[in-house]
């Protein structure tokens, strides 16, 4: 697990010792894009680590939000999905199935590049959440809608 290496010396840095429970969930969060909440997580990982509690998943989360491991992204009305990808980027959340992506740009995320979102005074960084239906939402709509009109005809 030699990817995780910058990451273990944050957590050793803060005083965290490296369990073996540790590096696997954040093994899970650096490869997942699904930002997945703390059972999303834990439903994935007791299939290959029967040991592992919802309680321990829960508890990791808190020791790597505290040290900026993962951040929250704040999904609305929702529990609370996690990113281990923590640089700055903006979010699409589904209004139908609730999937979260990171929002794509034809050019550049203007979370990531302040010049095209320029941050008030004394702000350290900015947050950009959009909303619609994600691919998947919008391929079943407009199947629905053939299907429909095709029973009308
Ligand atoms: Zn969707
Ligand atoms: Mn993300």
């Amino acid at each position: 697990m030699k990817h995780l290496e910058p990451y273990l010396e944050q957590l050793k840095k803060a005083g965290y010792k490296l369990t073996h429970q540790r590096l696997v969930i954040l093994d899970y969060l650096l490869k997942s894009r699904d930002h997945p909440s703390a059972d999303m997580i834990y439903e994935d990982l007791r299939r290959h680590y029967p040991t592992i509690s919802l309680a321990t998943v829960y508890n990791t989360l808190e020791v790597f939000s505290r040290i900026g491991l993962v951040v929250d992204v704040g999904a609305p009305g929702e529990r609370r999905r996690f990113d281990g990808i923590t640089s700055p980027h903006s979010h699409h959340f589904c209004q139908q199935c609730g999937r979260i992506e990171d929002a794509e740009f034809s050019g550049q995320d203007p979370a990531a590049s302040p010049a095209a979102a320029p941050l008030p005074l004394h702000a350290t960084r900015c947050r950009l959440d959009y909303f619609g239906l994600c691919a998947q939402c919008r391929a079943a709509s407009a199947a629905s809608t053939l299907t429909q009109t095709s029973h009308q005809s």
